[in-house]
C-alpha cells in the first residue's frame, strides 16, 4: 500500500483547504447559526452561493466512484471528504453529504435510464435533495428483516403503506425524493428476499412528515423525522431492480455511506483536537498553560495516535473498496464504523473537557460535533451490530 497521496490529490487537498479557509471557515459560525434558527423545515441561502462557487472550482460530486463514473477514487477520496467533514454543514457545498451521496450511488448503480434521467440528475446537480427511508419505530431496526411496511402491486401501480422514522433530511423543502424499503413477499421463507427499495416523490398523495426529531436537543442536526406511508401509490416502474432485491441494494448503498461518514469524523476529530491545542495553550490555570497540565498533554497525545489509527484504517477500507470490491471488504467497512465514532467520540469528549465551560456551549461547535459523533454510533448500524460481524468473521477463519 502507497502511503503518499498522489500528486492529483494533493492538487485537490490544497485546493480544497483554499475553499475552506477563503469561504467557508470564515461562515461558519454564521451559517450554522442561521441552520438552527431557521430549523429543520428550512434551509440556507448562503449554502447555496457556496455551491455554485464550489462546483465553478470543479469541487463538486467529488464522492462518486471512478468505478461509476466519476474522477477519483474511495482512496483518492477519502482525504478530501476528511478535509469537507471538519465543518458539519460544508459537505453539502460540494454536493458530497449524506444521505444524497449513498442514494445517489444506488441510483447510479441500480438505477434505470429513465430513473437516472428523472432523479439522479437533479441530485447531481445539487438542485434536488434526497432521503433515505428505511427505519421503522415499531420494530428493532438494527436488524433490517424486521421491517414492516409493505409494498404491494395492484395492476401497474404499487401500493406503500408503513411508518418510518429517523428519515434523514425529509423536512427539507428541497427534499423530493424517499428511496424507501419495504416488504413486497412477506412470505418468502428467506427473509433476505421479502424485501425491495422503490423510489417515492416527496409529493407522493399520501405522504406526511409528522415530526421532525431532535437530535441530542439540535433540531436541524440531520434533520431527522418521522414519516406516514398512507396508500401511496407509485408506477412499477418506480421499483429498484426488481422485486425481493432490497437486501442487495443495502449492502451496495450502505458500504460507501458508512466510509463517507468515517472520513468526515477525521475531519471532525482533528477540528476538535486543534481547538483543544490552541485553547489549552492560552489558559492558564494554576499557575501554567492548560496544554501543560500533565493531563491535558497526555490527552492531546491520545487524541493524535486514534485520530491516525482511524485515519490509516478509513485508508485500508477505501483501498480495499476499490481493489476488491465493497462485498470482500466487509470486514474493514464494519471495523472503521466501530473505530471512527468511538475515536471521535473520545476526543470531542476530551476536547469539550479541556474547554472547561465553554466547551458545553455553541461557541465553539463541540457540544455539536460530540452528538454527531455520537448519533454515528447508532446510524447506519449499531457497534454492536458491526461488532458481532467482525467477530463472526473472525470465528469463521477457524472453522
Ligand atoms: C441521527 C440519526 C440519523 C439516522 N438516519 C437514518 C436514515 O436516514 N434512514 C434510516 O432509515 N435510518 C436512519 N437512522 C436509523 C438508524 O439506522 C437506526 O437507529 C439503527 O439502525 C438502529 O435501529 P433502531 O433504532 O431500531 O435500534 P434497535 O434495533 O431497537 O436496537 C437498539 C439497540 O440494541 C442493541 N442491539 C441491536 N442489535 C444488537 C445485537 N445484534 N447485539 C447486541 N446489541 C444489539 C444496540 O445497542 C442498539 O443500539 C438514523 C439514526 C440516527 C440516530
Amino acid at each position: 500500500m502507497e502511503f503518499n497521496y498522489s500528486q492529483k490529490v494533493k492538487n485537490l487537498q490544497a485546493r480544497l483547504k483554499g475553499f475552506m479557509e477563503e469561504h467557508i471557515y470564515p461562515s461558519e459560525a454564521q451559517i450554522q447559526q442561521d441552520i438552527d434558527q431557521g430549523g429543520p423545515f428550512s434551509y440556507s441561502m448562503k449554502i447555496e452561493d457556496l455551491k455554485q462557487k464550489a462546483r465553478a472550482e470543479g469541487l463538486w460530486n467529488l464522492f462518486l466512484p471512478k468505478s461509476h463514473g466519476g474522477t477519483l477514487t474511495n482512496l483518492e477520496y477519502a482525504p478530501l471528504c476528511e478535509i469537507m467533514g471538519g465543518v458539519t454543514w460544508a459537505p453539502e457545498v460540494f454536493n458530497c453529504s449524506a444521505p444524497d451521496t449513498g442514494n445517489m450511488e444506488v441510483l447510479v448503480r441500480y438505477g434505470t435510464d429513465e430513473q437516472k434521467k428523472q432523479w439522479l440528475e437533479p441530485l447531481l446537480d445539487g438542485k434536488i435533495r434526497s432521503c433515505f427511508a428505511m427505519t421503522e419505530p415499531g420494530v428493532a431496526s438494527s436488524d433490517a428483516t424486521n421491517i414492516q411496511a409493505s409494498i404491494k402491486r395492484d395492476g401497474n401501480e404499487y401500493v406503500i403503506n408503513g411508518r418510518k422514522w429517523f428519515s434523514s433530511g425529509a423536512p427539507d423543502p428541497r427534499c423530493k425524493l424517499f428511496i424507501f424499503m419495504g416488504k413486497t413477499d412477506q412470505d418468502n421463507p428467506d427473509r433476505h428476499k421479502q424485501q425491495s427499495m422503490i423510489l417515492v416523490p416527496l409529493e407522493s398523495k399520501g405522504v406526511t412528515v409528522i415530526r421532525p426529531l431532535p437530535v441530542f436537543g439540535f433540531d436541524a442536526l440531520d434533520r431527522v423525522s418521522e414519516v406516514k406511508f398512507e396508500n401511496v401509490r407509485v408506477p412499477v416502474s418506480n421499483i429498484l431492480l426488481g422485486e425481493g432485491r432490497g437486501f442487495e441494494i443495502a449492502q451496495g448503498r450502505l458500504g460507501p455511506g458508512r466510509v463517507h461518514h468515517c472520513m468526515r469524523l477525521i475531519g471532525l476529530a482533528e477540528r476538535s483536537l486543534e481547538s483543544m491545542c490552541r485553547r489549552t495553550m492560552k489558559r492558564v490555570a494554576f499557575g501554567k498553560p492548560i496544554s501543560e497540565q500533565t493531563v491535558t498533554l497526555e490527552r492531546i497525545a491520545e487524541s493524535r495516535i486514534l485520530i491516525e489509527q482511524a485515519r490509516l484504517l478509513v485508508l485500508k477500507a477505501a483501498y480495499m473498496m476499490d481493489t476488491v470490491g465493497n462485498k470482500v471488504a466487509k470486514a474493514e467497512i464494519a471495523m472503521i464504523k466501530v473505530a471512527a465514532p468511538n475515536m471521535a467520540c473520545r476526543v470531542i469528549d476530551w476536547a469539550i473537557q479541556a474547554h472547561g465551560g465553554a466547551g458545553v456551549i455553541n461557541d465553539f461547535g463541540l457540544a455539536r460535533a460530540y452528538a454527531n459523533a455520537r448519533m454515528l454510533r447508532i446510524a447506519d448500524g449499531p457497534d454492536e451490530v458491526h461488532r458481532n460481524q467482525i467477530g463472526r468473521l473472525e470465528l469463521k477463519k477457524y472453522l
